[in-house]
């Protein structure tokens, strides 16, 4: 029933689908950054190349008792290292070189943020907004049966995680299958990331690619030289922010920014339109409002604005494009007002609107570095579930003691005891949650200021050229090792 299609080049996938801007795009990025980075035509050949697709249609049956036949792709984009790395997504528009696109983005992610595996990406042709929970879970587990049968699944191969459309579900569901179907491996549930806690998931994933773009954002507003030259004071505080897409990234991304970053959510932006407050939107409270009503509009002393695409044009000093590809384009770049566009989704400006939005002084934080926070914690959940036990479980005893020592020398020197709850809170130290939140703020911060080196010193026309040439550099420097090339 599956239609395998695997391939060393996917050069022309551009020609298999309508959806061609993205992956004409990400080339083009691509393309822009290649000569700055020293890497010769050859090896930047292997570099740019998609290494493997799968293509597939199995049939489902829908809740009606009818059978569907579901279109399916997963790209695996680079062997550099392994396993490779990437989301599934439920579109219906998913497409075989959008998923080629994502897979490429996500190889030069991982690189940017020193997350040692190869891109990957996942789309799985279905409504996420009218799909029943059953015939999601159908389709999840059917399409992992798939993956594992063609050997494009595994702890050490490649390691799915949410994207557009998916969750915590999907990944349980994907978990849980596998588990099933390869039971005689102790690492069974490393094969996919974005799991529930309670499937051996990682503390604060679900928040991590959210939590990231607001950890990207602070770190790039703090450098007051690059604010000047935006007119802007630095710091978030005070600052207007628009999001688009009210999901797993843009909510979180949105409340973080308000709750500790001090900024003010003047509009949200979804499918069904968009919602306006000069003073401010209460994120959590507008979440709410659209999972009781259904929608975000008519949320109490708000305008709404009946084409959510408008509300991307409207006056803000951060705009957070947080839902799909392609929403900043020639057709709208011009209009845009905001004088920073932070990339939460991936590829939502494309090539021709980066260079209006470039030669207009509005400054993109792209999304190659600024939504990384997702894998980054997937990274660190991965190793955890390879190594079969908790971070702060392998370090907390031994550590306790340690500090158990320490605290009381101290105690003894100045003559004075610690409350106990004071005591307990310094020797316990960070939990799970913790740990995982310091390294990603770490993991971004060090990123960021990578990045804007190799822009700044190397004189190079933007950020995301920047990033990308540092992705090239260390997927490429990575292959050097595997001999083939000088
Ligand atoms: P999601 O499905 O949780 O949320 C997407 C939201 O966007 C939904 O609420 C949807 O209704 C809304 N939306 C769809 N079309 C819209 C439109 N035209 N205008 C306004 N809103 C619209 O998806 P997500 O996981 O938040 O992913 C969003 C983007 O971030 C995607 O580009 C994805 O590839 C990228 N991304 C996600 C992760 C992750 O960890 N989930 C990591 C990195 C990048």
């Amino acid at each position: 029933m599956a239609l395998r299609e695997a391939t060393r080049t996917c050069s022309d996938m551009s020609k298999l689908s309508k959806r061609g801007a993205f992956f004409e795009s990400v080339s083009r990025y691509f393309d822009e950054a290649l000569p700055h980075t020293g890497v010769e035509p050859g090896l930047a050949a292997q570099v740019r190349a998609c290494n493997a697709v799968y293509r597939l249609r199995f049939p489902v049956r829908d809740d009606d008792g009818k059978v569907m036949v579901v279109e399916a792709f997963r790209a695996e984009h680079s062997f550099h290292r392994f396993p490779t790395k990437g989301g599934i997504r439920f579109s219906r528009s998913v497409a075989l070189n959008e998923t080629v696109a994502l897979a490429a983005l996500m190889t030069y992610k991982c690189a940017i943020v020193g997350v040692p595996f190869g891109g990957a990406k996942g789309g799985v042709r279905i409504n996420p907004s009218t799909a029943s929970e059953g015939l999601r879970e159908r389709v999840i587990r059917r399409y992992t049966a798939e993956l594992i049968r063609k050997n494009f699944i595994g702890p050490d191969i490649d390691v799915p995680a949410p994207d557009y459309g998916t969750g915590e579900k999907e990944m349980g569901w994907i978990a849980d299958t596998y588990k099933d179907l390869c039971m005689n491996k102790a690492d069974v549930y490393a094969c996919v990331t974005g799991k529930p806690l309670g499937m051996q998931g990682i503390p604060g994933r679900a928040s991590a690619t959210g939590r990231g773009v607001y950890f990207g954002l602070r770190t790039v507003l703090e450098v007051a030289e690059d604010m000047r030259a935006l007119g802007l004071a630095p710091g978030m505080g005070g600052k207007r922010v628009i999001v688009q897409g009210l999901g797993n990234v843009g909510f979180h991304a949105a409340r973080l920014m308000q709750e500790e970053g001090g900024a003010v959510v003047v509009g949200i932006a979804e499918r069904e339109g968009g919602i306006h407050h000069p003073d401010g939107l209460d994120v959590e409270a507008v979440w709410r409002h659209r999972r009781e009503t259904g929608s975000i509009l008519h949320f109490p002393g708000a305008e709404n604005v009946e084409d959510g695409a408008r509300l991307l044009e409207y006056p803000c000093d951060i705009l957070v494009p947080a839902a799909l590809e392609n929403q900043i384009t020639a057709a709208n770049a011009e209009r845009i007002q905001a004088r920073i566009v932070g990339e939460g989704a991936n590829g939502p400006v494309d090539f021709e609107a980066e260079e209006i939005l470039r030669r207009r002084g509005i400054f993109v934080v792209p999304d190659i570095f600024l939504n990384a926070g997702g894998v980054t914690v997937s990274y660190f959940e991965w190793l955890k579930n390879k190594a079969g036990v908790s971070f702060d479980r392998m370090m907390s005893r031994h550590e306790e003691l340690l500090k158990e020592e320490l605290i009381g020398k101290v105690e003894e020197l100045v003559g004075r005891r610690l409350e106990a709850e004071q005591r307990l809170r310094l020797i316990r130290g960070p939990g799970e949650e913790e740990l995982v939140r310091a390294a990603l703020e770490q993991t971004m911060v060090l990123a960021f200021q990578k990045i804007r080196r190799i822009w700044k010193e190397e004189k190079l026309p933007s950020l995301r050229t920047a990033a990308f040439v540092l992705g090239i550099r260390r997927v490429g420097e990575s292959y050097r090792h595997h001999g083939i090339f000088p």
